[in-house]
């Protein structure tokens, strides 16, 4: 079909060792799915249900980038995260099943402008401006499961100009990435290209200009982010 203008680059993420990108269809994204991150920020671990807010794919920003520092906001957080990529269709699936929808993981960053979510949040308003906004949604290469290995408690590990912010395990996690697939798959019919941001461990903080951000999984390609001046 014609169009009015050229439709936009259709974002993607590389996968180690393959030529062939993952081309990304929605972000799901998890709060608090570790407790002392759900303490840090205030609130105590819920174990009734997980809870999830979405980032637009337009806001997939490739590891490696340099970005301004964000628009609107004085009190821009990293956030270091194991991100789950969907190869299969998955629908009411049970959390048995779940690894058989997985494609691979990868480091992410899910920044967080913290004043304007915190505002949105005690308003009772969405989060979207605290949380969807352009390269909100760092990314490194994927490895696939299988080159990955199981998933037990591997470390995850935030440096911040070579000091270390945050440092955890994903054993810590609340919710097991097959109860968040089995989860969002009653919601949802999960398809390839789905990403799912699995919620971070404790030690978020602001990020400055002149920053450089490296957050790093065992197993994993490390996802490293430099912070501009603001635009
Ligand atoms: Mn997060």
């Amino acid at each position: 079909m014609q169009t009015l203008f050229d439709p936009p680059a259709w974002p993607s993420v590389p996968v180690v060792g393959e030529t062939a990108a993952f081309p990304v269809r929605r972000i799901f994204c998890v709060g608090r799915n570790y407790e002392a991150h759900a303490r840090e920020m205030g609130f105590a671990a819920d174990r009734d249900a997980p809870f999830y807010f979405t980032k637009t794919p337009t806001a997939i920003c490739p590891s490696g980038a340099t970005i301004a520092y964000p628009p609107g906001t004085a009190n821009c957080h990293y956030e270091t995260e194991l991100v789950v990529a969907i190869g299969g269709a998955a629908f009411r699936i049970a959390e048995e099943e779940a690894f058989g929808a997985v494609l691979g993981y990868a480091c992410g960053f899910d920044m967080t402008r913290r004043d304007l979510q915190g505002a949105a949040r005690d308003q009772g308003r969405p989060w979207d401006l605290g949380k969807d906004f352009e390269q909100a949604a760092v990314i490194a290469p994927i490895t696939r499961a299988a080159a990955f290995g199981p998933l037990a408690d591997q470390r995850i590990v935030l440096t911040q100009n070579g000091e270390v912010r945050q440092d955890a395990r994903l054993g810590e996690m609340i919710w097991t990435v097959p109860e968040l697939i089995a989860h969002l798959s009653r919601f949802y019919h999960l398809q390839p290209g789905d990403l799912i941001y699995t919620g971070t461990p404790a030690g978020v903080g602001p990020i400055a200009p002149g920053d450089r951000l490296v957050g790093a999984i065992d197993g994993l390609t490390p996802v490293e982010l430099t912070i501009g001046p603001a635009e």
